[in-house]
């Protein structure tokens, strides 16, 4: 059977039931559990995709941290920056507060990974540093991959700056976000027909394309609920078509490494899938033998 897989960056639970998002509620859907990275206190995108892929928790499939340190720095950092950094959620806090916060902390991890990066003395995760075998590297089947963090160079040094960076400015900057929406809606756009074009090819059995819009969307716009809702509702009417073209015999699985609520990362991500898996509160890690074991019909 073949295997379809949108991986959609901070799709959270609590929108997709609060608006009734019919198209991404599947046969069977519900949240997951994603690893957190220490320090972080929030599952983290460059961590939590290449776990999904690897099947593996972060400290086997080779790093639990969105940076890949040299080595005495890492353990100062985890000893005395990371705790230092760590934000906690308190669910009283008023909106601003949250916005000081997370403007704080992000601009503290993006400042400090800035200056290590350009010292030398830390780098990007790269497709080298995932340890495992993810299920694109399967030899019994054909797979394509668009965009996945990490696996896909997709992110340069430069672009996870400018990304990051990029996140932090439109908060600020409201002449800025015009033009980082259209860099987020752009890619909603290229990213579906990418499926729309993959869909019709007769030659793999895995495809997975990703998007990261919603996560920029969410971490901007967090106030503006007609914005979000907006956005939400054109991954709903996406998935809506996809269901239309696609076909009948194929396993699609929408996927996210977590939530948003309010401009921060919620610490559960969400599945939804067209078959009835049978899970309950899954684990990313535990979809690559699920998704391997479909392809393969065993
Ligand atoms: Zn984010």
């Amino acid at each position: 059977m073949k295997v379809l897989i949108l991986g959609i960056d901070a799709l959270e639970y609590n929108r997709v039931i609060e608006w009734d998002l019919k198209h991404l509620k599947l046969k069977e859907f519900g949240k997951t559990e994603v690893p957190i990275s220490e320090g972080f206190g929030e599952p983290v995108t460059l961590v939590v995709w290449p776990s999904f892929i690897t099947g593996s928790e972060p400290i086997d499939m080779g790093f639990d941290a969105p940076i890949i340190y040299r080595h005495p720095l890492k353990f100062i950092l985890e000893k005395i920056y990371f705790p230092l950094t760590l934000n906690k959620q308190t669910q009283s806090e008023h909106d601003v507060s949250i916005l000081e916060k997370t403007t704080i902390k992000n601009k503290i991890i993006s400042r400090t990974n800035y200056i290590l990066m350009k010292a030398g003395m830390g780098r990007y995760p790269e497709r080298k540093d995932i340890k495992k075998p993810t299920f694109f590297d399967n030899p019994n089947y054909k797979s394509i991959h668009h965009n996945i963090p990490v696996y896909d160079a997709v992110f340069t040094t430069e672009d996870r700056d400018s990304a990051r960076n990029g996140v932090i400015r439109a908060i600020s900057d409201k002449q800025f976000r015009k033009k980082f929406e259209k860099k987020l809606s752009d890619e909603l756009k290229i990213g579906s027909e990418n499926v729309f074009k993959n869909l019709k090819k007769p030659d793999w059995e895995l495809y997975m394309q990703y998007f990261y819009v919603l996560d920029g969307i969410q971490h901007v716009y967090y106030k503006n609920k007609i914005k979000l809702m907006d956005y939400y509702l054109k991954f709903n009417h996406f998935v809506g078509r996809v269901k239309e073209k696609m076909p009948k015999d194929m396993m699609l699985l929408i996927i996210s490494d977590h939530g948003q609520e309010n401009g921060l990362h919620t610490n559960y991500g969400y599945y939804s899938c067209n078959l009835k898996l049978g899970l309950k509160n899954p684990k990313i890690y535990d979809f690559k033998k699920l998704i391997e074991n479909k392809i393969l019909k065993k």
